[in-house]
């Protein structure tokens, strides 16, 4: 048995921020997690500083797709209908939060977040010898369908208004910003106070050694099944052995709602939006910033090693086999976007879990010795340092600088008799 300060259940991008942060600050911290560090939703994801994203995921207009979402398989958004059950307490909360006020809330405080992750990353890149790998150059959102360009229009104007800057580019400014992208696109919204990650792989891997580095211990493939409390502490029972703690921190990802439930008794409506990626690694020097497509609902990431196209939105569940026609499709919807053939030689197809509350806000929180940081759905990567100080505040009692009322768990006490 041993006794650590604090042990963190998750070695994702939200575990491993919050370790090295705390470690730094002179917190014994333990990092456990069920694979090796790193290895979930945060290595697969599209590496996107997303701070543009202050939407909720869902919206009223999602409800005109659900009879499609049912019958093709590998449309942008899928429900697998065997997951159905298991997903309507989740679904139904998720439609009551797109009624004005719910959504206006999770708007609101998805914008505060945002506001503060791209500092915060610039800020933690420095102190960690990230910056080889964290960008800020922007982001675009394009369109290629006529109508789409009063959308893009409308949506570059609402963004602006609330502070989310934004440049409304021509066709023509496009193709000059990114050359290589096909005539089809007709116009796009530059994004400059966005950035991207261009390899996840090594960040990961230099914040772990970071970690280790300053006495933090790492335990990895050990799999927490249960924690019991023990007088002011804990008991994790894990799947290698049994250890002591005094403090816990669960950052589990989609993973979390289980052991939530036994550290709270509170059910939080986490589910989790299956995502692909497919990795060309014979693609460079296409693209210099991300680019999303409006009308095609994914993302190509330039990263070191090579060209990632990423997205869709699976409602499957944490247990049925990836379904990586999904991965595949991803070359078909950025085929045409393109001016050049895409090289498929080599090409890695993914899956991963986006942990995603049914108000689209992760859940941060402090009660007592128990610390809640998970639930970031498709923004855990732009929302990870700032996340990571709202929890270092926590732990020692400081004054937050964005209130943390919206992200504590107890907006779930009302409803969680729902599951
Ligand atoms: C296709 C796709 C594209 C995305 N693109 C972006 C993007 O561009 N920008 C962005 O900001 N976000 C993006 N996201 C979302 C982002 O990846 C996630 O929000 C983020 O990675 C969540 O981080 P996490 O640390 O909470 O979870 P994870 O990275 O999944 O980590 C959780 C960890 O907990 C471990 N674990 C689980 N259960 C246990 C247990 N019982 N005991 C011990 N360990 C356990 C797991 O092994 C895992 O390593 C994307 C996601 C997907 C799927």
């Amino acid at each position: 048995m041993s006794i650590s300060e604090l042990h963190i259940i998750g070695g994702g991008i939200i575990g491993l921020t919050t370790a090295v942060m705390l470690q730094a600050r002179g917190v014994q911290v333990t990092l456990i997690d069920a694979n090796d560090i790193g290895q979930g939703a945060s290595i697969g994801n599209a590496g996107h500083l997303a701070t543009e994203q202050v939407f909720p995921i869902a919206d009223a207009s999602i409800l005109r797709h659900i009879p499609a979402m049912l019958l093709n398989p590998t449309g942008a958004l899928r429900l697998d209908w065997r997951y159905l059950p298991q997903l309507m307490p989740w679904a139904i909360q998720l439609l009551l939060n797109m009624r004005a006020v719910p959504f206006d809330t999770s708007h609101q405080a998805l914008l505060r977040l945002n506001q503060d992750s791209l500092k915060a990353w610039q800020q933690f890149a420095n102190t960690w010898h990230l910056n080889d790998w964290v960008e800020v150059k922007g982001s675009l959102l394009t369109v290629e369908k006529q109508r789409s360009i009063d959308a893009l229009t409308h949506h570059g104007k609402r963004l602006n208004d609330i502070g989310v800057s934004n440049q409304l580019l021509s066709q023509q400014q496009l193709l000059e910003r990114e050359p290589t992208l096909q005539n089809n696109q007709l116009a796009a919204l530059f994004f400059p106070d966005t950035g991207h990650v261009t390899n996840l792989n090594a960040m990961i891997a230099q914040l772990t050694h970071s970690f280790r580095q300053l006495g933090g211990t790492v335990r990895t493939h050990c799999r927490v099944e249960h924690i019991v409390r023990r007088g002011d502490g804990f008991k994790l029972v894990t799947n290698q052995n049994t250890m002591m703690a005094n403090k816990v921190m669960l950052a589990a990802g989609a993973h979390s709602k289980t052991l939530a439930k036994e550290l709270t008794g509170i059910s939080v409506p986490l589910d989790t939006e299956r995502g692909y990626h497919l990795m060309l690694p014979n693609v460079t020097q296409r693209l210099s910033i991300p680019v999303s497509s409006m009308d095609r609902r994914f993302i190509m990431t330039p990263m070191e090693q090579g060209l990632r196209l990423a997205g869709t939105v699976e409602y499957a569940g944490l247990n049925a086999p990836a379904n990586m026609r999904r991965a595949q499709m991803l070359h078909q919807l950025a085929q045409p976007m393109l001016r050049a053939p895409l090289d498929m030689t080599d090409a890695a197809q993914w899956m991963g879990f986006r942990p995603s509350t049914a108000d689209s806000l992760p859940v941060i929180d402090r009660i007592d010795n128990v610390f809640l940081n998970f639930g970031h759905q498709h923004l855990g990567l732009t929302q990870a340092v700032v996340s990571a100080q709202m929890i270092t505040h926590d732990y020692f009692n400081e004054v937050h600088t964005i209130d943390p009322t919206p992200y504590r768990l107890s907006r779930f006490v009302k409803s969680s008799s729902l599951n």
